[in-house]
């Protein structure tokens, strides 16, 4: 993806921002907020268009200041049913900092309260997709970073109504292209408004080209029209790989059952959950007995050294995850353990140069990810420390038992029962206990069970392993107790934590093919060569832990891990093998992509499995990604990513290559 180019400001009368690098105004100077109710809030007809809605969703060509985003929120707040959700998608190339953002909003102070909001969690300013939730999941805002046609381009789900909201056209002709409005022509559901400020002949006669039937309106203050519109133009058929077409939107209007109570069930759990669905959990063990099970987990980024969707997966996942649970510790729901920040230590010197490249290349912003020497990693860590790494300070140790517990929220969702058995049925799904007896029909199931989905339903070709991680307790030590902050070098090291055993720190773990059947239990019994080989990486790390012990009563604890080979989780609709095979099995033949028809999946079945050992990483947003496939709203993460988390992907892979003679 491209540099961004941050906003370039004037301040006019010092409160109201101009850009220099377009010459023009974010909003009028009469009075900018009446403006944003006129144009685009009437001109998409609402309030009124929102009565009887569920869930609503607004697309935006220029976030800005955000005043419009505002304005509907609050407008949102006032006017739509309290059970009732909006989306709201806005993209920007020239993002406005913000501090710039803040000042430029308090101007109103009817939304200071949405103003501190938004500026709490604005995103770094970094090329991309970034998703916030406000309102306890009731409002979302997914900001795409970067270029107007680049980003639309990229993202998948349906919208209701569009704010077009350039610069003027004559001063910022990209927004206004015939390619982008292609692009909301693409996005449109039909009957979709359409609503700008602007009453431009050349304007007006491409979007009536793109699809839009539009007409003029009478415009703000001196301006003498503006102009409104709606889709009547045909539905656009997927434009993508037709194999990753995504599933038509199935809605959560039924009861939903998720299988795992583990990290993936239970994140997905508390997103369904917050846009009005009707959950059960289903988990064999206790709650947070489960693989996610750890006292301590580090919050992390993975990168890779290439420009990889898997680096780009991570990256977003990782800065997704600080803002999920910076908002959970907001409202007192769980808590990082002591203060913020992870050090990634660099294991050798080739290694140390990769993390050189990571920052040069900004895989993430530089105030996510700093490069230290020895002696600043020392000093952060309060330890001495005599390798070089990368600092990342909104990282940090969380305890996964309290993060699942405040995921599920009311606890009456999880239920400890073993799902046994899951078939089709005519209405949709029918799960069975290990007796053979009806424990749910439902219309909507979720496999969260990590390494046994497809025990469960036979995902084709989907190579998923379960892999046993061991955990070391070490017992903490004067010397040791200093340690401020996470470390990572291979292996993970927390904070000591006190705990009813005593007082230790977590490090781990070891990650090994687990082929057992899902009742075995002997993946459980803790291993003395893994405690070992943790024991020695830990001692070699620093003086202050030479001589560390495992802890005599609570020496650590295994736990699976659900895994596919090429490190990334599977998540969304669960595609329909035998169809694959019919529809694609040519596909090695090299035939066009547009020769073959839309993928098709089985009605109500969604996975959300092989999240490793990220899961609280990768959670929050993939949790987001699946119950926006389930609605059909626009996703938090470019195409290319959701393809690369298809549950298909690796059987188009297998269908690619030439048939064995
Ligand atoms: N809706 C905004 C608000 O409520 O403050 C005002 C938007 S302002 C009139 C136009 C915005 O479009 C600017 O923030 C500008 O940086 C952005 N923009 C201009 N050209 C762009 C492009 N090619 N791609 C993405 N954004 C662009």
């Amino acid at each position: 993806m491209a540099r961004l180019h941050n906003a370039d400001l004037d301040w006019r009368d010092g409160k109201t921002p101009e850009s220099r690098q377009f010459g023009d105004i974010y909003f009028s100077p009469k009075d900018g907020l009446a403006e944003t109710r006129h144009v685009f809030l009437d001109g998409i007809g609402a309030p009124d268009i929102w009565a009887g809605r569920d869930c609503y969703t607004i697309g935006e060509t220029g976030f800005g200041t955000g005043l419009n985003f505002l304005a509907t929120w609050a407008a949102w707040r006032k006017k739509a049913a309290p059970s009732s959700r909006l989306n709201f998608l806005s993209v920007e190339g020239f993002p406005l900092s913000g501090d710039a953002l803040g000042k430029a909003l308090s101007v109103w102070a009817e939304f200071s309260e949405l103003t501190e909001n938004l500026v709490n969690l604005y995103p770094e300013i970094h090329p991309g997709f970034h998703r916030l939730s406000f309102d306890d999941g009731r409002v979302t805002l997914t900001l795409l970073f970067g270029q107007v046609e680049e980003m639309l381009s990229r993202v998948e789900g349906q919208v209701d109504a569009w704010y077009l909201d350039g610069f003027a056209p004559s001063k910022n002709p990209d927004m206004w292209r015939p390619a982008v409005f292609q692009q909301l022509a693409r996005l449109s559901k039909p009957g979709a408004r359409l609503a700008t400020f602007t009453a431009a002949g050349q304007v007006r006669r491409d979007l009536t080209e793109a699809g839009f039937a539009m007409q003029k309106a009478p415009g703000f203050s001196y301006k003498r029209e503006c102009l409104r519109g709606a889709f009547e133009g045909e539905v656009h058929a997927y434009t993508g790989k037709p194999w990753f077409a995504p599933a038509p939107a199935q809605g959560i209007a039924g009861p939903v059952a998720v299988i795992g109570g583990g990290v993936a069930g239970l994140t997905v759990a508390r997103r369904l959950r917050q846009a009005g669905a009707d959950v059960t959990v289903y988990e064999r063990d206790r709650l947070g007995a489960v693989g996610s099970g750890n006292r301590v987990g580090l919050i992390q980024p993975r990168l890779t050294a290439a420009d990889s969707l898997d680096g780009r997966f991570n990256a977003a996942a990782y800065l997704h995850a600080c803002r999920h649970y910076d908002q959970m510790e907001a409202a007192g729901k769980t808590s990082w353990v002591g203060p913020r920040g992870v050090l990634q230590l660099a294991r050798d010197d080739e290694e140390a140069e990769r993390f050189m490249r990571l920052v040069a290349e900004e895989r993430l912003p530089g105030s996510v990810m700093q490069p230290v020497t020895g002696d600043a990693a020392s000093d952060l860590a309060g330890i001495p420390l005599d390798r070089p790494g990368l600092w990342f300070p909104h990282g940090g140790g969380l305890k996964p038992r309290a993060v699942l517990e405040a995921s599920a929220g009311d606890l009456s969702i999880f239920e400890q029962a073993t799902i046994a058995g899951l078939e089709q049925s005519e209405g949709g799904w029918v799960l069975r206990d290990p007796g053979g007896n009806v424990l749910q029909e439902t219309q909507a199931v979720i496999l969260a069970n990590g390494p046994f989905a497809c025990d469960l339903w036979p995902i084709a070709d989907l190579p998923l392993v379960a892999k046993r991680g061991q955990v070391v307790h070490l017992a903490a030590s004067e010397a040791s107790r200093k340690l401020k902050v996470g470390l990572s070098f291979g292996r993970y090291l927390s904070p000591a934590v006190e705990e009813a055993e005593g007082c230790f720190h977590v490090s781990g773990a070891s990650f090994n093919l687990w082929e057992g059947m899902p009742e075995d239990e002997d993946w459980r019994q803790l291993r003395d060569e893994d405690e070992a080989e943790i024991l020695q990486d830990v001692r070699g790390l620093s003086r202050s832990f030479a001589d560390l012990p495992a802890l005599p009563d609570n020496p650590g604890r295994a736990g699976l891990r659900a895994s596919i080979i090429d490190h990334l989780p599977a998540v969304g609709a669960v595609h329909d093998g035998a169809y694959f095979d019919q529809a694609y099995g040519d596909l090695h033949h090299g035939r066009r992509q547009s020769g073959y028809g839309p993928a098709r999946y089985l009605p109500g079945l969604y996975a959300m499995t092989g999240l490793g050992s990220r899961g609280f990483q990768t959670a929050p947003l993939l949790a987001d990604m699946l119950v926006d496939q389930m609605l059909g709203t626009p996703l938090p993460v470019p195409r290319d990513v959701t393809e690369a988390l298809h549950t298909g992907r690796f059987q188009i892979r297998r269908l690619r290559r030439p048939p064995k003679r």
